[in-house]
């Protein structure tokens, strides 16, 4: 089994009494790679770090929409150097979050797009955070890839993903047209996933992702308890099941997906 994690926070202090465990258990569950997704600049720093610890943890560098109001121009400096790192595959996780608004949403929207255009600046995909602001983003996006890329590279070129996507058939078509992978997360474990579900069955299997999003959005039946790396198998267990494929199959596919994208070196 090879199975691939495209978005943990590990360096979360969740982890602090047991991460080395944690690591260990993803590996026995088939867990091959993880992306460590950063979320301000400690935890960028932080997701480095355990990327230099581990062969196979890659880190994702970024500030998340919640803490925007902290991105200033020397905060950029420090994350487009950290970018550079080798094992640094994506910018992230950057976005728009109008369910929570903890930074102000204009603060929001300048930090989101000032790193997309980091994103094209160094070469290097990103992973985005939607809640409650599907159009926007949507239009975000776009306005980015028909600025910053070719026209003849558009939907040929792997840009990003939306990760634990909670958009309709019709988003995930337009965006997988951009250049981007649809990441599921815990959430189509849950008995009220009948839309994610429906979803999922239509995608085609070479544009989804897995993830678990850890510690949070726990899949059935751990729900309730923190989340880790090795219930990414229960995700891709379930998308096996609604697209009637095998697990060893959906592992393997979603794997060379993350590949791709990430450009992971496996
Ligand atoms: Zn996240």
């Amino acid at each position: 089994m090879f199975l691939t994690d495209t978005h943990t926070h590990l360096d979360f202090p969740q982890f602090n009494g047991d991460r080395e465990q944690v690591i260990e258990r993803a590996t026995t569950a088939g867990v091959r790679a993880i992306v460590d997704i950063g979320t301000d600049l400690a935890s960028s720093q932080a997701a480095v770090a355990l990327a230099e610890a581990y062969s196979q943890i890659y880190a994702a560098v970024g500030v998340h929409p919640h803490d925007a109001k902290t991105l200033t121009e020397e905060l950029l400096e420090e994350l487009r150097a950290l970018a550079s790192h080798p094992k640094v595959v994506a910018i992230g996780e950057i976005g728009l979050d109008f369910y929570r608004d903890l930074s102000p949403q204009d603060k929001q929207r300048q930090a989101f797009k000032q790193q997309l255009a980091l994103a094209s600046e160094i070469g290097k995909p990103v992973i985005i955070h939607d809640r409650d602001a599907h159009s926007e983003v949507m239009a975000t996006l776009r306005r980015w890839i028909e600025d910053s890329h070719p026209p003849s590279a558009i939907s040929h070129q792997p840009v990003g993903v939306l990760h634990c996507f909670s958009g309709d058939l019709a988003m995930a078509q337009e965006a997988i047209e951009l250049g981007f992978y649809i990441s599921i997360a815990g959430p189509v474990t849950f008995q009220n996933a009948r839309r994610l579900r429906e979803l999922v069955r239509q995608l085609p299997l070479e544009k989804l992702l897995v993830e678990t999003d850890c510690p949070y959005l726990t899949p059935h039946p751990h729900r309730g308890k923190r989340n880790e790396p090795a219930y990414v198998k229960l995700v891709a267990q379930e998308v096996a099941r609604v697209k009637g494929l095998s697990l060893e199959e959906v592992a393997r596919i979603t794997s060379d997906n993350a590949r791709t994208l990430f450009a992971l070196n496996l």
